[in-house]
């Protein structure tokens, strides 16, 4: 078994993306900026938020983290959304999700200008996605995707099941495995929560992408001998043996999965981190994009 070591991978792409801001210092061009607004104080957030802030600054990139009250308006949301759409300063930027109940998370997502879009959730870029059309790619699948080529996994004419079909990890991650494409080529089965005979369907696969938020729900059985898993699961859940009380745990159950796999993702350290760096990959190109 190996592990696929998101937090190593990463670490390499950061290590390229400080050399393009060296690069780009010294032939006297603007450096990427990315912005983030992060609305509330939910613990999660909070984390994802300012884990990207501290990877922008050890790249280089210029960050600038906005808070926002959680009893702010759906209408002050969007009139800051539309004042990050017209600085010229900021290259890319995200709100990060989930928003508190009274605002629209589409409207909010649908307001932000494409070409700044980071996080890839705008219909545009999702659009373009589908259509293999230059766009930014969601950060969790293209991170999955760079994980999976950086590692040397083969993908092409693997059967791949994706265990989820949320718009941000599994609908997304089904399309671009599936695309003509390296990594990509497989022939992809989308799972969810209607689906019959899961676990059969599971075990024939030579690709696993869990992606549900169900700790442990990826057992031993549902798993073929030498199968490629990878978790994106991160539910917290109470650990008194931490400081904070609490522990994430991915959706697959890797103590009793990992030795049967060919490569397996941990958690945390595997996919989290790769998220990140696609985010940052994004940035750049954000700005590259626009002529900058
Ligand atoms: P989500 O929006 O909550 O969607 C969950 C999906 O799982 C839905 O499609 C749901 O099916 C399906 N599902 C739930 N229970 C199921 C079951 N028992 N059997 C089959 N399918 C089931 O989730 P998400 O935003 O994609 O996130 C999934 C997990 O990934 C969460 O733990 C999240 O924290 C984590 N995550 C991690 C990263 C990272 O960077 N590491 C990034 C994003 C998300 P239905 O559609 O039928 O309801």
């Amino acid at each position: 078994m190996i592990l696929l070591d998101g937090k190593r991978t990463a670490e390499a792409i950061r290590t390229e993306l400080k050399q393009a801001v060296i690069n780009r210092k010294e032939g006297g061009r603007k450096v990427p900026h990315l912005a983030a607004v992060l609305v509330g104080n939910d613990g999660g957030s909070v984390t994802y938020v300012n884990a990207k802030v501290k990877a922008c600054e050890e790249i280089g990139f210029e960050s600038t983290l906005i808070k926002k009250d959680n009893t702010i308006t759906e209408e002050e949301l969007m009139s800051l959304v539309n004042k990050l759409n017209n600085d010229p300063e900021v290259d890319g930027f995200i709100v990060q999700l989930p928003l508190p109940a009274h605002i629209d998370e589409l409207k909010v997502t649908e307001a932000i200008d494409p070409k700044k879009d980071v996080d890839g959730f705008h219909p545009v870029n999702i659009g373009k996605m589908v259509l293999d059309l230059p766009c930014f790619l969601p950060a969790t699948p293209a991170g999955i995707m760079e994980l999976l080529s950086r590692n040397g996994v083969e993908t092409s004419g693997k059967d791949c099941v994706v265990i989820g079909r949320s718009n941000i990890v599994g609908t997304p991650m089904s399309i671009m495995l599936s695309r003509n494409s390296n990594p990509g080529n497989c022939t992809v089965t989308l799972v969810h929560s209607r689906t019959k005979n899961l676990k059969e369907k599971v075990k024939q696969a030579d690709i696993i992408i869990a992606a549900i938020g169900k700790p442990g729900f990826v057992t031993a059985d549902m798993v073929k001998e030498g199968a490629v898993v990878v978790d994106v699961g991160t539910t917290r859940i109470e650990d008194p043996t931490k400081k904070s009380g609490w522990r994430l745990r991915g959706d697959v159950d890797f103590e009793n999965v990992a030795d049967k796999c060919s490569f397996i993702t941990p958690v945390p350290g595997g996919v989290g981190p790769m998220t990140i760096a696609s985010l940052m990959i994004n940035t750049l190109k954000a700005m590259e994009l626009n002529g900058k």
